[in-house]
């Protein structure tokens, strides 16, 4: 074995681990554990460390809890949609936002810094010590994600055409395969450049971005690439109607049974978000077997239930889909970026959708978010405590009010305290959330940056939007603004 390198920091006594049962293949509640890691590694979890340490942290009053692994994120340009999209969709695109809004919405290139930055401070405080970054190729891309001492797969998008709409109606594609390959070139440089990151804390994956917006052979040459680097491949495919009866119409097939057709729908293929297979409600289409053919393929799913929600959609469900042996992960997708909250909503919308409390139980949601986002991004070292995982975890405070009772602690995180209640946070060993407050990011800094981004993109939202209309009127605030009340007299 070899020797570890670093220094050893042994967290004694803590009231409870949520542990890494390797027999048995799940977790477990560990009681009165001393967690120990040298330098980015555990060596330890269990009672009586007898061991060296370098430095030792009184666990008494927490529960240390593995990083939460986030596979599907858009940090570069989601923070900046908040108080636009969190209820608007076109009413006749399948109440989707991803054609009319959006395009329109989103950043300037040059200001997905600080929206990164922001979008990595929420993470990191709400127990995220992995994220998958689903963004376009930047300049600065890596250095912004290591900085901010998170754990980074970068998932550089790339694709052939466009989406636009010039009605509202119908959706069109701007083809313009030239610009997809410079992006594949790009994102191959990018990946490759992850790989050799100083930080060690930086991977990549293969994100052809859409199943709409890439053509066979593009999907084809990225599945190559990926299993060339022995990487997973991501793409967004069954994530709105208007695409489901695009391929339909595209090819007489679903997309799913399009991505078989092509032979990418295995073991390599996370799909995000996999929502709209042809057995959904709301699509309802009684002649392909798509959830079967999901479910014997290996192919993986992203779930981000959240911004579906937003629109009134849902995956049906996370417990169906789990409990079949479909890998799932928990993704934020779009703001706030906040793991814990997304478990919840995973459990409630399952429950909601089949009136069936059993199809979306914490474990579905605690293991997707876990062990189940480590597993698609092939990474058995992360997502549980264990000697041997990397020194990625959270210490819940167990005194914190809103745990309280704390008879079921991982309950009171998911359903009551959420992030509040997260007081510590390490990633490879290092601390990066300490009381709270993230150590490596200037979060006022950053959230100015966001701000003036957001306010210098809806200046031009209506240059952008095919009816012309102003940013009221495609997301209408919830209330008019007014100086006075009509009822109001003037002070004598
Ligand atoms: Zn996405």
């Amino acid at each position: 074995m070899n020797a570890k390198i670093g220094k050893t920091t042994r967290i004694a006594g803590l009231d409870l681990a949520v542990a890494w049962d390797e027999s048995e293949q799940r977790h477990v509640y560990l009681d009165g554990a001393d967690l120990v890691f040298t330098g980015n590694e555990i060596v330890h979890v269990g009672p009586g460390y007898a061991g060296p340490a370098d430095t030792t942290i009184d666990g008494k009053g927490f529960m240390a809890m593995p990083g939460l692994v986030n596979v599907h994120s858009h940090p570069f340009s989601e923070p900046a949609n908040k108080g636009l999209t969190e209820e608007f969709g076109s009413d006749k695109l399948g109440q989707s936002s991803l054609y009319e809004y959006l395009p329109v919405f989103g950043l300037n290139p040059e200001d997905a810094g600080p929206s990164t930055q922001v979008a990595m401070s929420e993470l990191l405080k709400s127990g995220v010590t992995t994220i998958s970054d689903l963004s376009v190729s930047r300049e600065g891309w890596l250095d912004d994600l290591a900085r901010t001492g998170i754990r980074a797969v970068v998932c550089p998008m790339m694709r052939q055409g466009v989406w636009y709409t010039k009605n509202g109606h119908a959706v069109e594609y701007r083809w313009d395969e030239k610009a997809g390959d410079v992006a594949f070139g790009t994102a191959m440089k990018t990946i490759d450049a992850a790989a050799k990151h100083p930080s060690g804390r930086l991977s990549g994956m293969v994100t052809p971005a859409q199943i709409d917006t890439c053509k066979e052979g593009f999907f084809k040459e990225a599945h190559q690439e990926a299993r060339k680097r022995d990487i997973p491949m991501q793409t967004h495919a069954c994530q709105a109607v208007v695409e489901f009866y695009e391929m339909v119409h595209r090819h007489g097939k679903t997309p799913i049974e399009w991505l078989d057709s092509i032979g990418v729908l295995g073991p390599d293929l996370i799909i995000g978000h996999g929502i709209f297979l042809s057995d959904h409600p709301q699509i309802h289409y009684p002649h392909a077997h798509d959830f079967e053919m999901l479910r014997d393929s290996g192919a993986a799913v992203a779930h981000c239930p959240t911004v579906f929600a937003r629109r009134g959609m849902a995956l049906n469900t996370i417990g169906r889909y789990m409990d079949a042996g479909i890998p799932v992960g928990i993704g934020t997708d779009t703001f706030p970026h906040n793991m814990v909250d997304e478990m919840r909503l995973a459990c409630y919308l399952a429950r909601v959708v089949t009136g069936n409390y059993k199809m979306g139980m914490t474990r579905h949601a605690f293991e997707a978010a876990t062990i189940g986002g480590a597993r698609l991004l092939r990474r058995p070292d992360l997502g549980r405590l264990m000697a041997g995982a990397k020194a990625d975890f959270s210490l819940v405070d167990l005194s914190h009010p809103y745990m309280q009772p704390a008879h079921e602690p991982v309950r009171s995180l998911i359903y009551s305290a959420s992030e509040r209640a997260i007081r510590h946070v390490y990633v490879d060993g290092v601390q990066v959330v300490r009381d709270s407050k993230v150590l490596t990011i200037d979060v006022e800094a950053v959230t100015a940056g966001l701000i003036e981004g957001q306010r210098k993109r809806l200046e031009t939202v209506s240059q952008r939007d095919w009816a012309g209309r102003t940013v009221d009127e495609l997301a209408p605030p919830v209330y008019t603004t007014h100086n006075r009340l009509p009822q109001s007299r003037p002070v004598d």
